[in-house]
Parts: C-alpha cells; structure tokens; sequence
C-alpha cells in the first residue's frame, strides 16, 4: 500500500468479488469486477436492487451501473450474475457513468438482451457514438498527426499506434441507438432513494458521478480513484482542450460532500476519506506542474516531458495516455500564461517558460 492509500479507510478490506460474483456494500447495491486486458485490469461495475413504475404497474428488477467492455469473457461473467446473482430478477435499467471502453462496451448487448433503456449525459453519449462509428477525428487515424505534432517520432511506436487504430470499436462495436438524458443536479430515483447526478469534466466529456445523501454513498466512476489519478488528457478533436483545470474544477464540486461518504470508485476498492483524497490529487497535478514548469526552461515538445512525468517504460496503450497527460499538463501552465508554445521548423510543438 503507498502512503497515500494509507491515508484512506477500505471497510471492506481486502475483499475483491471476483468476476461473476457480487459483494453487497450497501443494503441492495451490490459491487461486481470485470476483468480488462490493459496494465489497469479491472473495473468495478454495480447492481441497485430497484422497483420500475410501468404502464402495467410495479416491476421488480435491478439497476446496472456501468458495463464492462465487449468481450467473451465479460460477457460470460455477466451470464453468471444473470444466473446467480439477480434473484430471479430483470435488469431494467442501464445507468453509464462515461463512454470509456470499459464502461459502455457491453451496454448495446445489456440493453438489447432485457429491453433495457441507456442511461447517459448527452456529452458521453454523443461521444460513444462518435466513436464506436470512428468517425473522422476521433478515430484512431486522427490520433497520429496529433502526436506527431507533439513530438512522437519513435518510427517504432507510431508503428504500434497505427495497429491501435480500431481500438475504440473492437472494445465498443456498438452503442444503443437511443438514450435517456442524465443532466447536472437531476435526482434519480434508483432503489427507493433519491440518488442526484454530479457530472464532472477532464477526464471525458460530461462524466456522470452519482450520490445518495440517505446511503451516504457516491458511485464516483473515474472521477474519484483511490490508488491512481484520473487521466486527464488532451485529444486531435479538441486540440486546445484545457483538462487538468477542467478536472481540478470539477474536483471541487465533490467536496460538498461528507468527508465519512463510501466512495465506489471504477477502479479499486470502495473507500472512505474523500476529502482527504481530494487534496492528495490536487497534491498531485500540483507537484506534476510544478515539474513540468521547470522542465520547460528550455523549450519542451510533450513527448519531451513523457519521460520526466513516467519514469517507467511505456506500452502504446500507456504512452497513449501518458501523451496526452503530459499535453494536458503543458496546457494549463500555457493557458495560466506560465508557458508560451511554438511551433518549430520541424512542425512541432514545443513550449517554454513566458
Ligand atoms: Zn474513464
């Protein structure tokens, strides 16, 4: 456990549902794991116990929150909690908290094998649609010119990033066809509790956070991790996005919120001391601009700071990641006007101390 972790509560300690199994954390809501084929090899998913009012009067039924990306193994996963898990019951409404892979791949296959309506913020739906279409800009096409532009020349690398192309559709084929709209401060009532959506941005277009002040839980996705920081990146389709200052403006809007709340993050286990993790991740960019600042004494192209911010070797999918937090971070001390940027001869972007 780093320092950091230590500093936080885990109630349940070292407990991991492992795939096709659940661990109730709440009265009625459950936590499930889904395995996925990256370095970050799972992701929490929930089950709500929840009643649904219909034309034809009160169905029982369950809430999933978030999906698992499309694969045989998540889907066979899933068939056991269908089997095991759900008393019998169908899943009647597909909550998705953003369109990353590995929480909406499944949920044209959910929603279409119980007739279940999607649940997303217009800005995620918009851009799970996008993508999984891979329309031009958003696609894995796009993704080269823009790092090259950053400074990415390793023939080898763009090489592995030319085989990612299809990344996005292979994990996500599809996405239902129609939606209900989850907006900023609307409560929901999921479970017989009024649970109210917080959206939050940096990290995906409109991300849908949940809290339920009677359970005192917050579903948080990706926004609020425990062990990692939420990537923040900056993308071909918005090239001068600014998602760190997005991301440390939305973290403000969790701090309203009780510091003994039970935190169910996307990605490790449930905790508690959300204020306490709010700071160290505020800590965090702060160090990591701080350090970006000074490496740009002299003038730094983004894949110049890769390795300075990631002392570790990198996988395409890494440096993919790691390219665009370095670039996010070279942006907001260039919109703050700490850095000034230039494109050089050579067609790259570099910046430098103002
Ligand atoms: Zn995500």
């Amino acid at each position: 456990m780093n320092p950091f972790e230590s500093q936080l509560a885990y109630p349940f300690g070292d407990t991991l549902p492992q795939p096709g199994t659940v661990h109730e954390v709440a009265p009625g809501l459950l936590w499930l794991r889904m395995g996925l084929p990256f370095a970050l090899d799972h992701i929490n998913l929930w089950l709500v116990r929840d009643e649904f009012v219909t034309d034809t009067g009160v169905r029982k039924g369950w809430t999933v929150i978030d999906c698992g990306i499309t694969s045989d193994a998540t889907r066979a996963a899933w068939e056991s909690i269908f089997s095991d898990c759900l008393q019998g019951l169908p899943i009647c409404r597909v909550i998705v908290t953003h369109c990353h892979p590995d929480h909406v791949g499944l949920a044209h296959w959910l929603c279409e094998r119980w007739q279940a309506p999607l649940c997303m913020t217009t800005g995620e739906y918009g851009f799970a649609r996008m993508m999984s279409a891979a329309l031009p800009g958003v696609d894995g096409t796009a993704m080269l010119p823009h790092f090259q532009q950053h400074g990415l020349i390793d023939p080898a690398m763009l090489e592995k990033l030319r085989g990612r192309r299809s990344y996005y559709p292979t994990l996500v084929p599809a996405v239902p066809t129609a939606y209900r709209r989850m907006q900023d401060g609307q409560v929901l009532r999921i479970g017989g509790h009024g649970w109210r959506v917080i959206t939050g941005f940096g990290h995906s277009p409109e991300h849908a956070s949940l809290y339920c002040e009677e359970l005192n839980v917050l579903v948080s996705g990706d926004m609020v991790l425990p062990r990692i920081s939420t990537n923040v990146s900056v993308f071909a389709v918005e090239p001068e996005a600014n998602p760190v200052k997005l991301y440390l403006d939305s973290l403000e809007k969790f701090r309203g919120l009780p510091e003994d709340t039970l935190v169910l993050p996307s990605h490790g286990k449930p905790f508690r001391g959300l204020h306490t993790r709010i700071a160290q991740l505020i800590d965090h960019h702060e160090a990591r601009l701080a350090e970006v600042l000074a490496a740009c004494s002299t003038p730094r192209s983004a894949a110049d700071i890769v390795p300075i911010m990631f002392r570790r070797p990198l996988d395409a999918h890494q440096l993919t990641f790691a390219l665009g937090e370095a670039l996010a971070h070279l942006h907001k001390l260039w919109q703050d006007g700490a850095l000034r940027r230039v494109t050089g001869s050579d067609g790259v972007i570099r910046f430098s101390v103002a």
